[in-house]
């Protein structure tokens, strides 16, 4: 039974009067209210039910209401719900010891944070603090968070009005293999231009200011662009020749989104520092953290770490998580999102992309990609403008109502459309979820020159 619509019209009325949202003119939006959700759907108060192809924030990895993780934080909560971070705690030891057990090489130590903005200002303080210098590179084209260290180190417009925050902060170029920076038509090409190009960062910043260098091992909201072979280990050896520390940022990509736990253990890559998020326990409760390597732990084993947080390893955010690895391994997440990935949807998308002239590349690993659209498939001019509001973005906002009226939630930036549904997704709704993407981008193609 869905609430009555009266219940709808005070929901709207208390969040249009006391809500301020994010990133956003407060006059100009008109939040959705949200009755209910279950897996891979939810629902708004007039009953339309939405196929979520966009996992809310690509946090919601294990879908709305999984049992076992409502089980785990009603149970935490009934044990012990919360404990302050200088205290030992069986939730936190365990989340902690599984994510170890996952990570790559040598990192085997865990500091929480309550999300991804946070656990990206710790690691560049860590790195900092072990190096003693203060300069951190990340890239172009990238979002690391919304807090002053994480906002300057972000790489696309929303950086732009919080400025100055952190002015030790220098970006560079990564690879894009569809709009290469330095017109490679390989690959190979690719990753060799976009090393060197990062190596002259280094030499012209001056490589004994550099603290860290800081990336997404796959570019999430920026356009899910997954680095060409060689580059993540090319990166990985500039920091080493440099004694700069290397953040992998998998606030999006952790936690099974590309079919691992860690999308560098796909590269065969292991940086120094990786920071998580989202899906460590799908957004259940707020949860984030630093995997630390043994060489920058050691540091702090005599020196005291400089920063916390009261609710750092909280346990009714770390029960989730710990749930997370017993469903994970139980039904085979992994695994299914790799199968899913390389048998439905990068073939279907394939299809997609030969039969609409909007289509200029689709890309992507797992259960994350990108549909990125065009006006014009020779000259690759994008089907909108970048960082376009308003009437200029008019052409996505047409294939977002489309998706929306036809039941699907769609993830849309700039000029393109991701596919990142819930990893538990069934192999029918994602289908049915790509059939919908395949008719929506029939209004794409309207603005075809
Ligand atoms: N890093 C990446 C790659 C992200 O995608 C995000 C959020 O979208 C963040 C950091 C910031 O995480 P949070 O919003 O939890 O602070």
């Amino acid at each position: 039974g869905l609430p009555d619509a009266g219940a709808e019209a005070q929901v709207r009325a208390d969040d249009r009067a006391h809500v301020f949202h994010s990133w956003s003119a407060q006059a100009l939006i008109d939040p959705l209210p949200i009755a209910a959700g279950e897996g891979s759907t939810f629902w708004d108060y007039q009953g339309n039910a939405y196929l979520d192809f966009s996992s809310q924030l690509v946090n919601l990895n294990l879908g709305h209401q999984h049992p076992d993780l409502v089980a785990a934080i009603q149970q935490q909560a009934g044990r012990l719900a919360t404990i302050q971070p200088s205290m030992a705690n069986d939730v936190r030891g365990e989340l902690a010891r599984r994510i170890a057990e996952v990570a790559p090489g040598d990192l085997d130590k865990v500091f929480f944070t309550n999300g991804g903005a946070d656990a990206n200002e710790y690691a560049v303080r860590m790195a900092r603090a072990v190096t003693g210098r203060r300069k951190v590179l990340s890239m172009y084209r990238s979002y690391h968070g919304g807090t002053a260290t994480a906002i300057s180190l972000t790489g696309d417009p929303r950086r732009w009005a919080n400025e100055p925050s952190d002015g030790s902060v220098a970006h560079f170029f990564g690879p894009y293999e569809y709009r290469s920076s330095w017109g490679a038509t390989t690959p190979e090409q690719e990753t060799e231009r976009a090393l060197a190009h990062l190596e002259q960062v280094i030499v012209l910043e001056g490589a004994n200011t550099i603290a860290a260098i800081i990336l997404e091992t796959i570019v999430g909201t920026n356009g899910v662009l997954v680095p060409p072979p060689g580059y993540l280990e090319g990166v990985r050896a500039l920091a080493d020749e440099y004694g700069i520390v290397y953040i992998a940022d998998e606030v999006m990509v952790g936690f099974g989104r590309v079919g691992e736990w860690f999308a560098v253990n796909h590269f065969g890559v292991v940086p120094d520092l990786i920071t998580f998020a989202k899906g460590v326990n799908s957004g259940y409760a707020p949860l984030g953290g630093v995997v630390i390597s043994q060489r920058i732990a050691a540091h702090f084993d005599t020196v005291a770490f400089m920063g916390g947080l009261t609710y750092s390893g909280h346990p009714l955010a770390c029960a989730p998580g710990v749930a997370t690895f017993e469903v994970f391994e139980r039904d085979g997440i992994l695994e299914r999102v790799r199968d899913l990935g390389e048998r439905v949807v990068g073939p279907r998308l394939r299809e997609i992309a030969a039969k609409h002239p909007s289509v200029g590349e689709v890309r992507g690993l797992g259960l994350f990609w990108a549909i990125e659209l065009v006006k014009d498939a020779e000259t690759r001019e994008p089907l909108v403008p970048f960082n376009a509001a308003g009437a200029d973005a008019a052409p996505m906002g047409a294939v977002a109502t489309t998706c929306k009226k036809a039941g699907l939630w769609p993830f849309v930036h700039f000029n393109r459309l991701h596919v990142a549904p819930p990893l538990v997704i069934s192999e029918e709704e994602l289908v049915r979820g790509l059939d919908l993407i395949d008719e929506a981008l029939t209004v794409a193609d309207s603005y075809v020159v």
